[in-house]
């Protein structure tokens, strides 16, 4: 007992051997020693839990080697020492290894010490590490072990917490990785964004750390002036081919997404500071390091964000610039055949990926229906949205393979299970080779048209549309065109670009969407305001009309690339009569312009408005004599009426298109547009999912637009029902008010369990 006493004096002390220690790595190194000599323990180690990763990582020990300290990782309710900091109370076990929840470390002799003390170090409920003690001997923990042991985790709690983000800055949170245990991801559950099938090595990508690793890279060997030239030239050959490779992938507006690497790889000013660092006798792989990083901290001092922005450029290219001087760092740029994992990609990072070859993609977040999903699909990217960071630890290099048909990947896969996969894959392959060409017209099983439209996203997808039959476009998302780009495109590229989509689909009717940017459709050159709720800001018809100079290139763009074409202008986000009042106003005045100018445009466009925010159906009537034709965007419809952010992984079990609200809203805004006789579609994922495609007829939807790869399952569906049955199930679930009890009767399979299934809180 003395010891103890003598402990717990000594603890008060802690403060005082703090201000001696060098470091806090030092003072931790002296605190096991103390502890575990007072309590006469064989083994006394910290761990300290990063909150941001959400795992416990050694960082001292006296009595486990030495080399563990930094790479023993484990998370939260992982093995002893995880269960007594996730549940807030000591653990105390006799016989640790053959405790269920013992983790065994290899190499770290851990085994030898069979009486185990965890005593997790708090602040109130905030987790901050776990003290551990182990001994040898058959002598187990005692109460007044336990005791003492509290003690000196209170006072750590203090000091630590002060410290911890000075230990963030001293290790490098690569180190923890190395340690981390993957076993656990054999297989992980996704959802689907974009369908397609890819067996490949992984590739982690992260924008953020890439250039910095190479900053701290040391190159050895030399790499001259005559390295660095072969390295510029071979570089300016591969842009030159990816940006062919865009552009024939994408007519749209001649993405220029490589242009400005290019650009700056010409700058003599750029490779020429580089020329005279190597000539001066510094590594050529460290000239152009530095000459970017000088680059990049001038760009980042500048207050216009465009400047900020290429700052990604330089980085980019500084990293291909060294890939290419064979410096040994080669495949950091390599995104060819492999899977990538990645928390966070731009809309044209997806589209350089594609370019470049990338076998598929793995986001460790965002939403199904968030752009980016819906750009991977028109890019036939297969794509996987999945809630797990962890994954961002795989091993480049490790096989991995997604499944994007259910949505799902597995890590390191046996043979059996590619096998098995491999099979289905080809099924689905020849299913859709042999798609069954939809019938031009469309009817349900007593005879009444329904009409299928298709949604474009970029002018690739035309083809499939055209192919499978559609009766024209209910949906072109005309901001595609201005995401993939690096700047605005002009009047004129606009008129080229809609006058290509308007030239293939021949005399159909095309709905050309205005500009709906903001949310999560950020334009990498354009980010003006930041805002701190992007989805409720200055976004899709707001902005056009804040920027009415950018509004009306597209309006006239739209009127002269449409002249001869049934094109209707659709305006989205619409919140307030006011505001359809002055976008149609602006046509007008345009239209005045045009006539002016002597220009050739369409005088007689059909202007209507998307319902996607509830104000607009609690006032549908007004809206409904205004607009010339309705459209409901039921994912943003669904994202305001239930305040659910469609990207945010932590809710998505509380997307719930089937939830009463929504289906009421969506049957209020058909009976308005029927009262003004005004042409009403659905355009949101919704409709083109055979679950809902019935219950939308049942409501009074009489046309449906939807990405063309689903044209023939909803041809199929509503050909497989009649109008009487279709509006009993409408009557049936207006009367349904929990969303699971509709989930079930529509038999929707991709469901959440609402707020069980909720995220990280
Ligand atoms: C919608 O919100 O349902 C819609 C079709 O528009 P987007 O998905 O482009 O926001
Ligand atoms: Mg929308």
């Amino acid at each position: 007992m003395d010891d103890h006493i003598k402990l717990l004096c000594d603890i008060g002390e802690l403060n005082h051997l703090f201000r001696e220690s060098m470091s806090v790595e030092d003072f931790m190194e002296r605190t096991v020693v103390l502890v575990s000599q007072h309590l006469q323990t064989d083994v006394c180690s910290i761990y300290i839990y990063d909150d941001d990763e959400e795992v416990l990582v050694l960082e001292a020990t006296k009595g486990l080697k030495a080399e563990a300290v930094g790479q023993v990782s484990m998370k939260l309710g992982e093995g002893l020492t995880g269960k007594a900091l996730k549940e807030l109370r000591p653990i105390v076990v006799s016989g640790a290894s053959s405790d269920p929840s013992y983790k065994h470390f290899s190499g770290i002799d851990e085994e030898l010490y069979e009486n185990f003390l965890a005593v997790p170090i708090t602040r109130g409920v905030v987790r901050i590490g776990v003290l551990v003690l182990q001994r040898k001997q058959k002598r187990t923990f005692s109460e007044s072990d336990i005791m003492a042991c509290r003690g000196v985790a209170s006072q750590l709690a203090n000091i630590i917490e002060n410290a911890k983000f000075l230990m963030t800055l001293h290790t490098p949170k690569e180190s923890h990785k190395v340690a981390k245990d993957i076993s656990g991801l054999k297989f992980v559950r996704g959802r689907l964004a974009a369908e397609g099938y890819a067996h490949s090595p992984a590739k982690i990508l992260d924008k953020d750390r890439t250039f910095e690793l190479l900053e701290r890279t040391s190159f050895d060997g030399e790499l001259g002036l005559e390295d660095f030239e072969r390295a510029v030239k071979i570089t300016g050959e591969q842009l030159e081919e990816l940006q062919s490779k865009v552009e024939e992938k994408l007519s749209d507006s001649a993405s220029l997404i490589f242009a400005s690497h290019l650009l700056i790889l010409k700058d003599h000013e750029f490779t020429g500071q580089m020329r005279k660092r190597i000539e001066s006798g510094v590594n050529a792989a460290e000239a152009i390091i530095q000459v970017a990083r000088h680059y990049i901290d001038i760009f980042h001092s500048s207050h216009n964000d465009y400047m900020i922005e290429k700052t990604q450029d330089v980085e980019d290219l500084a990293v291909r610039l060294v890939s290419n001087l064979n410096s040994g760092s080669e495949e950091l740029v390599d995104y060819a055949g492999h899977v990538i994992i990645t928390k966070e990609l731009f809309p044209s990072d997806i589209l350089r990926l594609s370019s470049e070859g990338a076998a598929g993609v793995v986001l460790v977040s965002g939403g199904v229906t968030s752009h980016l999903s819906i750009l991977a699909r028109s890019l036939a990217m297969p794509t996987i949205i999945v809630n797990n960071s962890d994954l961002l630890e795989v091993p480049d290099g490790t096989m991995v393979l997604l499944d994007g048909y259910v949505g799902n990947l597995y890590v390191e896969p046996g043979e059996d299970v590619v096998k098995d996969i491999e099979e289905r894959y080809h099924v689905h392959q020849h299913f859709r080779e042999e798609l069954p060409r939809t019938k031009e017209k469309t009817f349900t099983r007593d005879g009444k048209r329904i009409r299928l439209m298709a949604n474009i996203n970029l002018l690739g997808d035309v083809r499939l549309a055209n192919k499978l039959n559609c009766e024209g476009v209910g949906l072109y998302r005309t901001e595609f065109p201005f995401i993939i780009r690096n700047n605005f495109p002009s009047e004129q590229e606009q008129v080229a670009t809609y006058g290509k989509l308007i030239e293939a689909m021949g005399d159909k009717p095309i709905t050309l969407r205005t500009l709906d940017i903001g949310g999560d459709k950020v334009l990498s050159y354009y980010r003006n305001a930041r805002e701190r709720n992007p989805s409720m800001g200055i976004r899709s018809i707001r902005f056009s009309l804040a920027r009415q100079d950018i509004f009306r290139q597209q309006i006239r763009a739209m009127l002269v690339g449409g002249a001869d074409a049934d094109i209707r202008i659709m305006f989205p986000m619409v919140s307030s009569l006011e505001e359809l009042r002055r976008a149609k106003a602006i046509v007008f005045e345009c239209m005045d312009d045009l006539g002016r100018e002597g220009a050739e445009f369409n005088s007689e466009p059909k202007l209507g408005m998307m319902v996607e925010i509830p104000s607009v159906v609690s006032m549908v009537d007004e809206f409904a004599r205004e607009a010339d034709f309705l459209s409901v965007g039921t994912n943003d419809l669904v994202q305001f009426t239930l305040a659910v952010d469609r990207t945010n992984e932590n809710v998505e079990g509380l997307y719930q298109p089937y939830h009463p609200a929504v289906i009421r809203m969506i049957g209020a805004v058909a009976r308005g547009a029927s009262r003004a006789r005004k042409p009403l579609s659905v355009c949101g994922d919704m409709a083109g999912m055979p679950c809902y495609v019935p219950l939308l007829i049942g409501l009074g939807v009489e046309i449906l637009s939807l990405d063309p790869a689903f044209l023939p399952r909803v041809q199929k569906t509503i050909e497989n029902v009649s109008t009487r049955e279709a509006k009993k199930l409408a009557r049936r679930v207006l009367k349904v008010a929990e969303a699971g009890e509709i989930a079930e009767i529509l038999d929707v399979r991709d469901r959440g369990l609402g707020f069980e299934t909720t995220g990280q809180v």
